[in-house]
């Protein structure tokens, strides 16, 4: 009676892993096809074990109960058969597995035949009920040449089995061989159906199942997460976009009223205030414009030769300048033997020192900032190391974590006072990283802070004479009288700003609302040595303009992108795009003078 005891429970529990099972929605793998066979063969099998237990020792013991013992018997033969299906669905390739499909199937209906017509033989007494014969013989005998193959699939698969889609196998071997013994010994105790069933309970969790609907909700999830990203990252980019035209009005406008000879001095005081904060927000906007980039991963590392030297140069310049009359010391410690020539991306690296470097200034109320860089050099390559060091307000041991992090600023309680938007740094990292370098922290709060980067750069030449020094060349201002140029700009302020800006070079300036105008005017006959095309302008765009222009194979004049996209990498697409050169808004004076000599 224990064994009807038995089966039931495991009938209840086989019933509630199939509830679990089938209700879920599930991968199309060999062995979820297999385990969907398996749950209702075992079922099948509890129920034929349970109605021939039962029968047995209620006397029924005619054709009927024949024909429920020898199902029972097929059952055993079809479980076995699932279970090594399943173990050579996880230890071979999907052909290897096919084959042995091809063979178990041909041993299974063979054995099924024979189950069917061999005699079979049953004890029953009061207490005890067990079969025997043929039968159950060949299904010992499978079971022992199974339970081989099983070990087999383990041996030759031995690094894998630690994998918990073994564990039924390892289960099923171990109990199934003491079962078996049992069952040997002591026919009476019917306890296989019941193994079987443990065995297909502990594969429900041992299958690789993941949640599917779980799984397809994250991915919605993330889906929206990241189109709410770039979305963001859009914004930010029109955004600054927007921002850098009116600034290239104010900025124009200022630095030409700074070179204006007529203007009182007091004026002109005001002037450079409105050029200094201007650049601070033309900072800010880069800031934005970077850490967009950075997110939608599409900041690039633009490597190509420079001089260090030059960069270390213009940085104490501009920090003198951020200094102003601040009691603060610099002072420079620049090793004497880094190689004149190095190929990285120079803008970067400038960036990184420039960002450092003014958030020592900001930082700082008196005292010194030691600015020091120093070179080691294996084979062909060059490790800088560049530390900035300062007497500052210095940074709380717990918030040093936090100093990397995008928007977050320390204490800024306490210095309201300093302007920031706490991108500098979380930008300063990323940009280190992209190239491969590191950067450390060390502070001690109240005393100071010691910001240190590492970036290996490869090494172009020890000497100075490779350097190319474009700038200085170009960098003087000459007369160009008598030139023409045409600036094409959809906005008038913009229009105005760059006339105003080519002014000094004693140019001829004609200007064009927009790319027909631009195409009409070239195409009357105009004559322009230069042509300075904004790219975003409606119905056509500079690029557009640019392409009509040069379907006529004789259009030759210099043609220059001017444009507020300033997304990195927007130099490249522009020159690709067929431009002879680019320039960002606001218009830099340096670039534009570069740009003026060398198309003029
Ligand atoms: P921002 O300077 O625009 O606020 P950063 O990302 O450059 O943003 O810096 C983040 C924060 O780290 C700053 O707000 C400041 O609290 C702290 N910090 C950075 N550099 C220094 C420094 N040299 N000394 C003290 N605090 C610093």
């Amino acid at each position: 009676m224990n064994n009807l005891y038995i089966l039931g429970l495991s009938f209840s529990y086989i019933v509630l892993v199939s509830i679990c099972y089938f209700s879920k929605k599930r991968l199309d793998t060999v062995e979820n096809r297999i385990y969907s066979l398996l749950i209702p063969v075992n079922i099948i099998g509890i129920i034929l074990d349970f109605t021939s237990v039962t029968m047995a020792f209620s006397g029924f013991h005619g054709v009927i109960f024949t024909i429920i013992n020898k199902l029972y018997l097929i059952y055993l033969l079809s479980w076995i058969s699932l279970f090594i299906l399943y173990t050579i669905a996880i230890s071979f390739s999907l052909i290897k597995y096919k084959k042995a499909v091809k063979i178990v199937k041909v041993i299974y209906f063979i054995l099924v035949a024979i189950l069917i017509f061999a005699p079979l033989s049953y004890s029953v007494n009061k207490s005890e009920f067990y079969t025997y014969g043929v039968g159950a013989t060949i299904m010992y005998f499978l079971s022992t040449v199974y339970v081989i193959a099983m070990l087999t699939c383990l041996i030759i698969n031995v690094k894998k089995i630690r994998q918990k889609k073994y564990m039924p196998i390892f289960f099923y071997i171990i109990i199934g061989s003491i079962v078996s013994f049992i069952q040997l010994t002591n026919p009476s105790i019917l306890i296989i159906t019941a193994m079987e069933t443990f065995v297909t309970i502990l594969m429900y969790f041992t299958i690789e199942n993941p949640d599917l609907k779980l799984i397809r909700e994250l991915n919605l999830a993330k889906e929206q997460a990241e189109k709410a990203n770039n979305a963001k990252t859009e914004f930010l980019s029109n955004m600054s976009h927007e921002i850098r035209t009116p600034l290239n009005a104010i900025v124009g406008f200022s630095q030409s009223l700074i070179e204006d000879d007529s203007i009182p001095e007091n004026v002109k005081e005001e002037v450079k205030d409105i050029v200094t904060a201007s650049d601070n927000l033309l900072e800010i906007v880069n800031g934005i414009l970077d850490i967009s980039k950075i997110e939608a991963n599409k900041l690039e590392i633009i490597n190509t030769n420079y001089s260090l030297k030059t960069i270390l140069d213009e940085v104490v310049v501009l920090t003198k300048a951020r200094i102003g009359d601040k009691p603060i010391e610099l002072r420079t410690n620049f090793d004497e033997t880094i190689p004149a020539v190095l190929y990285g991306d120079h803008i970067r690296i400038k960036q990184i020192i420039l960002n450092l470097i003014t958030n020592s200034v900001k930082y700082t109320k008196e005292g010194f900032i030691n600015f020091k860089v120093s070179s080691i050099k294996k084979d062909n390559v060059c490790r800088i190391i560049i530390s900035v060091e300062d007497t500052g307000i210095g940074i709380k041991p717990e918030k040093i974590d936090k100093l990397f992090t995008k928007f977050e600023r320390l204490g800024v309680e306490k210095n309201t006072t300093v302007e920031g938007t706490g991108l500098g740094l979380a930008i300063t990292k990323r940009l280190v990283e992209l190239m491969n370098g590191k950067i450390v922290v060390q502070s001690k709060y109240g005393e100071g802070s010691k910001f240190t980067v590492a970036i290996d750069q490869r090494i172009v030449s020890e000497n100075q004479i490779e350097v190319k020094e474009d700038k200085k060349i170009e960098n003087k201002v000459k007369d160009f009288t008598g030139k023409r140029i045409l600036v094409v700009d959809d906005n008038q302020l913009n229009l105005k700003v760059a006339s105003l800006v080519l002014k000094k070079y004693g140019v001829t300036i004609d200007t064009a609302n927009s790319g027909f105008e631009c195409i009409d005017k070239i195409n009357d006959g105009n004559y322009y040595d230069l042509v300075l095309l904004d790219d975003m302008m409606p119905k056509m765009s500079g690029v557009e303009t640019l392409k009509r222009l040069k379907e006529d194979i004789n259009y030759k004049i210099p043609t220059i992108a001017l444009t507020a996209n300033a997304i990195s990498g927007m130099k490249e697409k522009y020159l690709s795009d067929g431009f002879n050169d680019y320039l960002s808004k606001p218009i830099d004076k340096n670039e534009l003078d570069r740009v003026i000599n060398k198309f003029l």
